[in-house]
């Protein structure tokens, strides 16, 4: 029975066997929230100390050292957050946010300095403010579900505001950004599958996952019963130092995600959140890990490799790129040059 239960405390884990001292950790975990649910305890190798998955979720020291340029607020959210549990950046798309608690908590989130807080779950009347933001304003398209993960949410109670959402007349598209099809499938349920595949306008759904460990035959299940619901299925991975930056995992993980109906989606920069230095590669190192890709992948299978610029001004793609310009010069996938011409 016990096995079932979700690790919370610097004792839970260290009774499972995935710290050496409770000592340590304490202070990480009384400054950001710890979880780790059964399944995901069950993907990790305890006698591997540089174990992946592990790295993801439990707590270290290191987490202590907050870097100069590290941010509470690493990309802006409450600059640009017109009514609380919205966030407006982009003319036709809007973020809502309906709890800050996730089934995990990981170690690198980048909005770490806010989730785990469950008093931060929208009240009905802040959800009402925010869906009439969304309906004074026909720029909006597109409605994105994301937290702290939304599929914590009871799927009768997502269904609902789904719903909601989806009666706006000029919103054409719904959107999940969720880690609970690998950190919690279980939560997967034909249920939950009936509510996103069911409802008047397309859902789409981002996976988060980072390592193809995570892609375990629990998670696989959920995945197909999501696409077999007509739930149309991207991923979003963050590239982490010590869990995905090599060619052959990140390879192995785009390969996994399309055999699972996924289509990979956004290959992220690690965000500057406080207490994260030591997963954050170089942006160097990002651009030659996705430089590999190319060529040795399916174009399907390719991610976009995003950084979220500090502050609030959005989302861009930091290449590779293969063309030079000045030079009238393309690079093909193994790096030679040739001559091209664009006008
Ligand atoms: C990431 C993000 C989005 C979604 O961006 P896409 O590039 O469409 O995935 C929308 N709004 C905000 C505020 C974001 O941070
Ligand atoms: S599941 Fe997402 S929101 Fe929750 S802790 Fe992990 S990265 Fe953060």
């Amino acid at each position: 029975m016990s096995r079932r239960r979700t690790l919370r405390t610097p004792k839970d884990l260290l009774d499972a066997g995935l710290i050496a001292s409770a000592g340590a950790v304490a202070p990480v975990a009384r400054a950001y929230a710890v979880a780790l649910t059964p399944a995901v305890v069950e993907l990790i190798d305890p006698a591997d100390p540089a174990d992946p998955i592990a790295r993801q979720y439990v707590p270290s020291a290191e987490e202590l050292a907050t870097a100069p340029e590290e941010l509470a607020d690493p990309i802006g959210d409450a600059a640009y957050s017109p009514v609380k549990g919205l966030v407006h950046r982009y003319p036709d798309r809007v973020l809502l946010t309906p709890l800050l608690v996730c089934p995990v908590y990981c170690r690198f989130c980048f909005r770490r300095a806010r989730v785990g807080d469950g008093a931060a779950t929208m009240a009905e009347a802040e959800i009402d403010a925010a869906l009439a933001y969304v309906a004074e304003r026909p720029s909006v398209r597109e409605v994105i579900l994301t937290g702290g993960d939304p599929l914590m949410l009871p799927p009768k109670r997502l269904g609902a505001l789904l719903g909601r959402i989806a009666a706006i007349p000029h919103v054409e598209l719904l959107r999940i950004h969720s880690r609970v099809p690998v950190s919690d499938p279980e939560r997967v349920t034909p249920a939950l599958a009936r509510v996103l595949g069911g409802q008047e306008k397309p859902v789409w759904l981002a996976v988060h996952v980072n390592h193809p460990r995570e892609l375990s035959a629990l998670a696989a299940a959920g995945l197909e019963r999501l696409a077999r619901a007509g739930v149309p299925l991207l991923s979003q991975t963050v590239l982490l130092k010590g869990v995905n930056d090599t060619p052959e995992v990140l390879e192995d993980l785009m390969r996994a995600l399309v055999r699972h109906r996924v289509r990979p989606y956004y290959l992220h920069h690690p965000d500057l959140a406080p207490g994260t230095s030591h997963f954050r590669p170089s942006v160097a190192e990002g651009r030659a890990l996705m430089r590999a890709l190319r060529g040795r992948l399916s174009g399907i299978a390719q991610p976009t490799y995003v950084l979220d610029i500090p502050g609030g001004a959005g989302k861009v793609p930091v290449g590779p790129d293969y063309v030079d310009e000045a030079a009238g010069e393309v690079r093909d996938p193994a790096g030679r040059r040739h001559r091209y011409r664009a006008q």
